[in-house]
């Protein structure tokens, strides 16, 4: 049945040659959502491979924008709290803030104060791993305020990019990888 739920995953993604630019290829995953029967072997897959694992985690950080897409159920099922880790200035009251590499430039990430309690176990979820810096900062963040990233998780893993290298001393899922 995973086997079959993955082909309704894949087969549900949007590959777009040469956005934003030329020479990426965009993966579009909210054609999984757009699609009932998608989005639900997608939640299977990802619940059932939380299950198998007997870690304990006490809250879920999502990421901006599309770690909200999806982040929302598995804390519901989890039923942990569910915290969203945003780009600089949209989050209101006191933050903490990392930087984090862009191809071009940097960018900065936050997160509120006081939505996480220290010693919490996290599980960070984003759609998409690539070079690994933005999940890799997210990591960061959350140690930074005293908190231990137990896994990360994530729908599709660009392989070529070694994005795992980034990621220091956690599990990390993937659902579909990406050539
Ligand atoms: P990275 O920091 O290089 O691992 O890039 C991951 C972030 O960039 C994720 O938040 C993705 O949403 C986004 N991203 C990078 N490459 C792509 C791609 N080819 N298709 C869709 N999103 C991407």
């Amino acid at each position: 049945a995973e086997n079959e739920n993955l082909e309704i995953v894949r087969s549900a993604l949007k590959l777009c040659p040469n956005f934003p630019k030329k020479g990426i290829t965009f993966i579009d995953i909210f054609g999984i959502f757009a699609n009932a029967k998608a989005h639900r072997a997608l939640i299977d897959i990802i619940l059932n491979r939380l299950s198998n694992r007997n870690k304990t985690i006490d809250v879920v950080v999502g990421l901006e924008a599309r770690g909200f897409v999806f982040g929302p159920q598995i804390a519901l099922s989890l039923q942990v709290p569910f915290v969203p880790v945003r780009k600089r200035g949209k989050l209101p009251g006191k933050v903490a803030q990392i930087d984090y590499e862009l191809e071009y430039g940097t960018d900065t990430m936050e997160i509120q104060l006081n939505t996480l309690q220290p010693n919490q176990r996290v599980l960070l979820v984003d759609d998409l791993l690539a070079t690994g810096g933005t999940l890799g900062a997210a990591q960061k963040l959350c140690a930074n305020l005293g908190c231990e990233v137990v896994e990360t998780l994530v729908i599709i893993e660009l392989i070529g990019f070694n994005g795992r290298a980034k990621l220091n001393n956690v599990e990390h899922f993937t659902t579909l990888f990406q050539f």
